[in-house]
């Protein structure tokens, strides 16, 4: 576990600014989520987090230490995106498997980590199939296998259920807080789905056109939104 700091981050992409100072404290362990419209900038801070993009101001902090430069591999965070591309040609085992392989674990603990992930997500018994093979929610929860194999200290998350229908999407989040509740892994969870945000979330980060509108439990902007922004994101239908 680890805690995640933006300390007035910034981001533009050629002369046009995305993020326009940004600073956000998650604590070890939380469960965070980005929500704001589409195009807000929610992709770009955790694709930042992830090292995934550079970073043009201010400082990003991951147990404390700054990450700003350092590669991806070298970041202890693990990321399941909204298309979640599995290996066609692997089986589920090799699909979680393959990040470890890379990163030359050694086989019996290899084994250990993608048998204890597959027992959480209920996988157990899926091993063996191929992608073809699986469920829309199965393969979510092999993408997500990816991830916890990894025993990362931070799990990103870029809006994983979106490609889901409304039934499913209903299911994983229940399935996404209860994984939650057993790895205490530090969370930071982007959508644009206010609902999601609010039933999900320890905290939730408001963001509009590249900044931080309001921070606080989903109760607290329900209850005491700072501006009709906020008010207005908030109480929207689904
Ligand atoms: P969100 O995830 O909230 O929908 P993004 O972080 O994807 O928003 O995008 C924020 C803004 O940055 C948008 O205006 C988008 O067009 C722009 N943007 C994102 N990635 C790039 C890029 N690689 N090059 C230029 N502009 C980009
Ligand atoms: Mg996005």
């Amino acid at each position: 576990m680890a805690n995640v700091q933006f300390e007035d981050v910034r981001k533009s992409f050629g002369a046009h600014p995305v993020i326009k100072g940004v600073d956000i404290d998650i604590a070890d362990g939380e469960f965070v989520i980005l929500v704001g419209p589409s195009g807000c900038g929610k992709s770009t801070l955790l694709r930042m987090l992830a090292g995934l993009e550079n970073i043009s101001g201010g400082e990003i902090k991951i147990g404390g230490r700054v990450v700003n430069t350092l590669p991806p591999k070298d970041r202890d965070i693990a990321m399941v995106f909204q298309n979640y591309a599995l290996y066609p040609h692997m089986t589920v085992e090799q699909n979680m498997g393959f990040s470890l392989m890379l990163n030359k674990a050694p086989k019996a603990e290899a084994e250990k980590r993608v048998k204890y992930a597959a027992g959480v997500l209920g996988l157990d018994k899926l091993l063996d199939r191929y992608p073809r093979q699986l469920s829309g929610g199965q393969r979510q929860r092999v993408a997500m296998g990816r991830a916890i194999v990894r025993d990362p200290e931070v799990f990103l998350f870029d809006e994983p259920l979106s490609n889901l229908d409304a039934k499913l999407r209903v299911a994983m989040r229940a399935e996404i807080k209860e994984l939650h509740q057993r790895l205490k892994t530090t969370t930071v969870y982007v959508t644009h789905d206010q609902i999601e945000a609010m039933t999900m979330a320890d905290k939730i980060v408001v963001m509009h056109d590249g900044i931080v509108e309001q921070i606080g439990s989903p109760l607290e902007l329900y209850d005491r939104p700072v501006n009709l922004f906020v008010g207005g994101f908030i109480g929207s239908p689904a």
